[in-house]
């Protein structure tokens, strides 16, 4: 099946509501213009090179979310064009972004993330740590972010109901969060959960944007440097 038949086929799954996040990280250009003329335009990434150089080869109204790890050193370079960042973990990140952004004269929308998996290699804040930093007051100050939601990554388990309770835990603290810190922003509203492996069950625990790279460009060859 072509990229443009898996795309179809995804979305024809996705509930109403539910924006997809083509991920078209480690494959090529072309494909990411094959999944573009058939109407996609935004595109998830998660090295900040490779974003950047696709971010210049192809069509300016792409969005590009940036889904991975994301190290500071590196903001400078997406923040005049990248449309989200699911992946802000920490308050340091969200002071550079918050900088990077002002220099350019932008407010870049993040997305918080939440470690739920029962995997140590995962990233983000724990529901504590979220609401110890939500509830300490310096992130009200940064005029170059706004946060608009939770990103979460369930762990990687066959064991659909241990997926379902991660993903339910994450609702249950988005809207907690939303309550206590976000109920007068219309904007707090997305959750980012949900893979080609799990996305269905994501979607029936409220996730706005579900990030499928798998099932729409296929395997990715990690032995290729950055196809671009
Ligand atoms: C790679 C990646 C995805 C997409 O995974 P698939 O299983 O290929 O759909 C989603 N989210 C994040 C954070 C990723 O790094």
């Amino acid at each position: 099946m072509s990229v443009a038949e898996n795309l179809n086929c995804v979305k024809a799954t996705l509930k109403e509501g539910v924006e997809l996040v083509a991920v078209s990280k480690y494959h090529p250009v072309e494909e990411l213009q094959e999944a573009y003329d058939a109407g996609q335009r935004t595109f998830g990434e998660s090295h900040v090179q490779e974003m950047v150089a696709k971010h210049e080869v192809l069509p300016q109204d792409i969005r590009w979310h940036f889904i991975g790890h994301l190290q500071t050193n590196k903001v400078k370079y997406m923040a005049s064009f990248v449309s989200l960042i699911h992946s802000v973990d920490s308050l340091k990140l969200m002071k550079e972004i918050d900088k990077q952004a002002r220099k350019v004269g932008r407010r870049i929308d993040v997305l918080l993330q939440l470690h739920v998996a029962k995997e140590e290699t995962k990233f983000g804040f724990s529901p504590d740590e979220v609401l110890a930093m939500l509830d300490g007051e310096e992130w009200r100050a940064m005029q170059g972010i706004r946060i608009v939601g939770l990103m979460a990554m369930a762990t990687n388990t066959d064991d659909e109901g241990q997926i379902a309770s991660e993903f339910g835990a994450v609702k249950g603290l988005f809207d907690v969060v939303k309550s206590r810190f976000f109920a007068e922003e219309p904007s707090f509203k997305e959750i980012s959960m949900g893979m080609s492996g799990d996305y269905m069950v994501a979607q029936e625990h409220g996730s706005t944007l579900v990030r499928i790279g798998s099932m729409i460009f296929g395997d990715r060859d990690y032995g290729k440097p950055f196809a671009v």
